[in-house]
């Protein structure tokens, strides 16, 4: 009896990684039948798509004809069979949701959105990459858990080039992430033209001569083809200006936004204070005047209704000796500077309300308690877990982004691709709905190549992916890790610099 009971449990197994390995997409599918038989693609097949999706369609069959010899071609009419067919389908109720179906003799995609078409061809395009053109029969049916599925780019410490945000973009969207958030302006650069405050870029993007380090940034035209790019590709650009602290740049540029009103030097990490205690002066209407300018501009480039005032770690000395500062405090009965930042924080985020923009902050714009309850809070403190728990039940909405699973630039040894695979971040006894998802932030503080940003983004990325789209119940590691060694040697053919698969087996 123990032998078949052993044969049954054996059998199981086997059945259990063949069926992985039958359908390596990343993240796991909500839902996935088998059926008899396999579709053979054949190279010349058509997509057969309404021209409304002739675009989507377009992405799929450009990256499947840069792949081996496929010329496929796509089509407004044409013979469904030996062919895949784009069907708009209102049945489908979710916005990013899918239905794909392989069947031996055709492959039917139906969505009710151009997202639900890109997520099902970039299933299929898993399933090509990972097979060899034979897909087994099978109906997957598809919807992400969360609605922000989100990687942190600091491009300012760093300056990242628009091509290889691009790439990354390229990369994210094939495992169906949907937000980048670019952190535009910290203490050692500004990264966005904006108009009314030329002096932002021509000073603030470069770091003073002695620190002999490449500054740059992007013009407001490039951002527009970024953000047409990102949008092709499902991907919002959340933009983030960080305020009231991590201004270095913005106040070596106008040195009034300060209290003091003096120029601080733009330097590299390493070669200055972590924390600056230069910040914008929160007493003065001209800080006010200046940071709506900006917003106006950032508004109108930026169609994402999110705007991240950034609102972390900053230390308030120069407030507590300044007039200014201290008056607006006497005029509006606070009692200390936290209050204040509270107050500052409050003022934007009723200004980014006048322009149906939403605040987004991280996890410190709670700590003064003025907020309005609309705001968007990234938990990135993962000291302060009971907090946010706090914050959760009483009504915000949160993005995690905690320390303890979901900051790529910390080495493997500390966050390898099994602890974001394994991070559940709904806090039990919280209500799911609160969450509007999970990111991964890479801080760019250290000076990084191409190659070190690829490594630290790759393979961890995927384990996100799998977190951050797949219902809990259907994550299982050892079938993640057969599709992610997979996935791992497609990325390495398209030239990303993947960390040693070794960080898969823990
Ligand atoms: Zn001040």
């Amino acid at each position: 009896m123990k032998k078949i009971i052993s044969l049954i449990f054996h059998s199981f197994i086997v059945l259990s990684v063949a069926s992985s390995q039958e359908t390596p997409i990343i993240p796991t599918p909500a839902k996935v039948t088998y059926h008899d038989g396999v579709f053979t693609l054949r190279k010349d097949a058509l997509v057969v798509a309404p021209s409304s999706l002739s675009s989507v369609a377009m992405l799929f069959t450009d990256d499947i004809n840069s792949l081996n010899d496929y010329h496929l071609t796509v089509v407004a009419k044409g013979k469904t069979e030996g062919n895949i067919k784009l069907l708009s389908d209102r049945n489908i109720v979710h916005t990013e949701g899918y239905q794909l179906d392989i069947l031996p003799g055709s492959v039917t995609i139906r969505a009710s959105s151009d997202a639900g078409f890109y997520y099902g061809l970039q299933s299929m395009k898993q399933l090509i990459i990972n097979g060899s053109g034979a897909l087994k029969a099978q109906t997957i049916t598809d919807f992400p858990r969360f609605q922000w599925r989100g990687v942190m780019l600091d491009v300012s410490r760093t300056f990242m080039p628009l091509n290889l945000v691009k790439r990354y973009i390229d990369h994210f969207s094939l495992y169906k992430l949907n937000v980048v958030h670019l952190h535009l302006t910290d203490d050692q650069g500004w990264r966005i033209e904006i108009k009314k405050y030329p002096l932002l870029t021509e000073i603030g993007s470069k770091f003073d001569p002695e620190f002999n380090r490449m500054g740059g940034y992007y013009s407001q035209d490039e951002i527009r083809d970024l953000i047409k790019y990102a949008h092709a590709r499902n991907i919002m650009l959340v933009p983030e200006i960080e305020m009231p602290g991590h201004a270095v740049a913005a106040i070596a540029s106008y040195p009034d936004l300060s209290c003091e009103g003096t120029r601080p030097k733009i330097h590299t990490f390493f070669e200055g204070p972590s924390i600056h205690e230069e910040i914008f002066c929160a007493g003065k209407e001209s800080t006010y005047k200046f940071i709506y300018g900006v917003l106006d501009e950032l508004c109108e480039l930026f169609p994402s209704p999110y705007i991240h005032l950034g609102g972390d770690e900053a230390p308030k000395a120069t407030w507590k000796k300044c007039p200014d500062c201290q008056k607006m405090m006497k005029d509006n009965n606070l009692g200390n500077e936290e209050e204040l930042q509270s107050l500052f924080v409050k003022k934007i985020g009723d200004y980014l309300r006048t322009k149906n923009k939403t605040l987004v902050g991280w996890d410190e714009i709670i700590d003064g308690g003025m907020l309005a309850g609309n705001e968007v809070l990234m938990f990135w403190r993962g000291w302060k877990l009971s907090e946010v728990e706090k914050e959760v039940k009483a009504g915000f909405r949160v993005v995690c982004t905690p320390t303890t699973h979901c900051y790529f630039d910390y080495p493997y040894k500390s966050i390898s691709t099994r602890t974001i695979f394994d991070y559940d971040p709904v806090i039990p006894g919280t209500s799911e709905k609160n969450y509007l998802g999970v990111q991964a932030n890479f801080w760019s503080h250290i000076d990084r190549s191409e190659n070190n940003i690829d490594k630290q983004l790759f393979p961890r990325a995927l384990g996100l992916a799998e977190t951050a789209w797949s219902n809990a119940e259907n994550k299982n590691w050892n079938a993640f890790k057969t599709k992610a060694l997979l996935n791992i040697s497609y990325l390495k053919e398209r030239n990303i610099f993947v960390y040693s698969d070794s960080t898969l087996i823990q």
